[in-house]
């Protein structure tokens, strides 16, 4: 999942980014509206947190640009103030959900997760490929009913890969998905992982997992 962070109080949005990413979550932080307009109309992302009150642009601005753009990314509203005006206000943009600051850390989660969990994208919650399951509720992945260790970069690529079975997916797409802009090292890091993940689910599920070579990967619901 990808989440894309529009907070022009640097600390805050850095936190919220750090907070994310030790979640699991890929994320991309911005500190204007304009470049929030920007990032915002890129499709990979899976949800957008818009601060109002923004240089350049406000983000109420922002959300309703979005929307006339036909971009449907769920969008959450931070506004710093708690009247019935902005929140309404905020909502009639086009926004999904607002959240008053300041806020608990928890309480941003506990929306994002309600916020994806709508996306047609994150349903059903369960993975299913014959005796391989995985859980986005639990993020937990069992072989045969068994649970097997797994990190959580593994746990976001691998579920990347069931929700586009039979599809082939480019380390590119992967990066977006999994990783974040500023992670730099390039494709190699995504055939690390795949290296992990294949020697997790065992052998007969590795032999699901194809190298498309010079493009990426494919997970295949038969060998
Ligand atoms: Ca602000």
């Amino acid at each position: 999942m990808r989440l894309l962070v529009v907070e022009d109080e640097r600390k805050l949005n850095l936190g919220i980014k750090r907070g994310l990413e030790h979640e699991g979550y890929s994320v991309d932080s911005v500190f204007d509206g304009e470049q929030g307009e920007i990032f915002g109309e890129d499709p990979s992302y899976d949800l957008i947190l818009l601060d109002v009150l923004l240089p350049k642009r406000n983000g109420i601005v922002v959300c309703r640009n979005l929307r006339l753009n036909k971009v449907t990314t769920p969008i959450l509203v931070l506004t710093a103030k708690d009247t019935l005006e902005d929140k309404i206000f905020g909502l009639d943009s086009g926004a999904d959900d607002y959240l008053v600051k300041p806020f608990k850390f928890e309480e941003l989660l506990a929306r994002i997760r309600a916020l994806l969990r709508r996306l047609p994208t994150s349903l059903p919650s369960r993975l299913v490929l014959e005796g391989l399951e995985l859980d986005t509720i639990t993020q937990t992945v069992s072989i045969d009913r068994k649970q097997i260790d797994i990190t959580l970069k593994e746990f976001r690529l691998l579920e990347y890969l069931l929700r586009n079975v039979n599809r082939v997916v480019t380390r590119e797409q992967i990066l977006d998905h999994v990783w974040d802009l500023s992670f730099t090292s390039f494709a190699n890091v995504v055939d690390v992982h795949i290296k992990n993940i294949r020697k997790k689910i065992g052998a007969k599920y590795a032999s699901f997992l194809k190298t498309v070579r010079g493009i990426g990967y494919i997970l295949k619901d038969h060998e």
